[in-house]
């Protein structure tokens, strides 16, 4: 009796989240069969879904502001060094892993090879893929002109127009398979931006991201005045990280009606049935990486129990299955990691917000699984380098991808553009993506948390030096 009410009292929030996810799947199917909403009242009833989406987005910025200011000037910076190093490489790995995993589930189940492109409708997007000019848009997004307009102002195009893109359908190219798929990753992480720009939550997460490291570089140096920066920068996070500790009580709310809107907008569901194989593909690769995999290298690591520590992470997995988004769930991946995980807010502030942008393992595996498919579906043989081409590019499109729901899906151009495939194809798996979208999203947040308990690990000596040096610990709560 104690010992399960302390379990409830604990664990109410995630209980309740569960709860009205169950509730809303369960609101949204009755609804289905027994109303028939109009377009407007559609809209309204997921109206409270909305709030939640928007409270959540609205907390990033300030979070990854403070978080990243802190975390890097808390640390000197041949420890932000090493730190940022370690979490790099722990990047690329998982992710190459994960895009390994999936080439080889969708060779093995060949989704594709029983049915053909025919028989699934092409929607009307043109996907334009190209130019150099859009590598120095990169780059010019990194530095932004100007800070506040970057906060809210997302990618602004220093190019001409130029002619539109022609897409070939054959891999005849003139232009290597692989210069035009890193030309086309620049032009999708730009044109990204323009996505983030319509799920009106736009913010130039990079070039805060290259702002924020060279600021808190810079202010870990500065002595006794950078102390005043950095206990502001501080409780700017402690205050940040109170407020998303309230909107997380509205979370069980939003939620159910964020789900049951989802359930009662969806037209067709007899696609599923035609997708089914790729679809169980995808979701099987995911669940591997999240249960086999990415356990693994973290019990070989960290010498903990992988399992309880994904049970700490519970409530921002639920959460990014229900809003799609990484950089969304990112207040509640802090909260999880921190609080029940343990780990050391000089790990989580720099590892979360970075990997949130760029560490996306269920996207990568994803882009794979796709590209294959499709060139399965058209009847398309790829032979060994085009195979290692698609893991490049399906990896770097991962990176390319924000974390916002279904960038996955447009970052995908490259990986068919690299080998050849018809770019036009990736409408042939849009109708599925809303769902697989938000599988990938929680791997891609579970892979993020993996990786700040891996860093923290690796860099245990690290921290304990400090943690003897330094007298007064703004950073460290432990
Ligand atoms: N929605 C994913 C995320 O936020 C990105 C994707 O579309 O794959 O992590």
């Amino acid at each position: 009796g104690v010992h399960f009410k302390g379990l409830l009292k604990r664990n109410w929030l995630l209980i309740a989240t569960i709860f009205s996810v169950v509730l809303g799947i369960s609101l949204g199917v009755l609804v289905r069969e027994y109303a028939s909403l109009s377009q407007l009242h559609k809209q309204y009833f997921g109206f409270p879904g909305e709030i939640l989406m928007r409270m959540l987005k609205l907390v990033i910025l300030p979070l990854i502001i403070s978080s990243m200011i802190t975390g890097v000037a808390a640390l000197d910076s041949e420890v932000s060094g090493k730190i940022g190093l370690r979490a790099v490489v722990y990047y690329f790995s998982t992710t190459i892993i994960a895009v390994v995993l999936g080439i080889t589930l969708v060779m093995t189940i060949k989704p594709g090879v029983s049915q053909t492109a025919d028989h699934i409708d092409r929607a009307g997007i043109t996907p334009n893929v190209t130019t150099v000019d859009t590598l120095l848009d990169l780059i010019r997004n990194m530095f932004p002109e100007n800070l506040v307009q970057a906060c809210f102002q997302q990618y602004k195009t220093k190019r001409k127009e130029l002619d539109p893109p022609k897409v070939s359908n054959n891999n005849t190219t003139t232009i290597p398979p692989l210069t035009t798929a890193i030309m086309s990753v620049v032009e999708n992480i730009t044109k990204e931006y323009k996505i983030v720009g319509s799920y009106s939550d736009g913010i130039n997460v990079l070039g805060l991201i290259v702002f924020c490291v060279a600021f808190g570089l810079v202010i870990g140096k500065m002595g006794e005045k950078g102390r005043i920066l950095l206990e502001f920068f501080d409780a700017l996070n402690e205050a940040t990280m109170r407020l998303v500790n309230i909107i997380m009580c509205y979370m069980p709310v939003g939620i159910l009606f964020l789900i049951a809107a989802k359930i009662i907008e969806v037209e067709d569901w007899e696609i599923f049935k035609k997708m089914g194989l790729y679809m169980v593909t995808v979701l099987s690769g995911l669940a591997i990486h999240a249960t086999i995999c990415l356990p693994l290298i973290f019990f070989v690591i960290v010498r903990k129990n992988p399992y309880t520590f994904t049970l700490g992470m519970a409530q921002a997995l639920v959460t990014a299955l229900m809003i799609s988004s990484s950089s969304a769930t990112l207040p509640v991946t802090f909260r999880c990691a921190e609080e029940n995980n343990r780990i050391d807010k000089r790990i989580t502030r720099f590892v979360l917000p970075v990997g949130a942008t760029i560490n996306m393992d269920g996207t990568a595996l994803y882009e794979a699984v796709a590209a294959i498919f499709i060139a399965q579906l058209n009847d398309y043989h790829l032979d060994v380098g085009q195979i290692v081409t698609i893991s490049i590019t399906a990896t770097v499109a991962s990176i390319g991808a924000a974390g916002v729901p279904n960038a996955g899906l447009v970052t995908m151009v490259i990986v068919l553009t690299a080998v050849g495939l018809p770019a036009n194809d990736v409408t042939l798996i849009v109708a599925v993506d809303w769902l697989l979208d938000r599988f990938r999203t929680m791997i891609n947040v579970l892979g993020d948390a993996y990786g700040a308990g891996i860093v923290q690990k690796l860099s245990k000596n690290e921290l304990e030096r400090m943690d003897l040096i330094s007298d007064v610990d703004v950073a460290n709560p432990f």
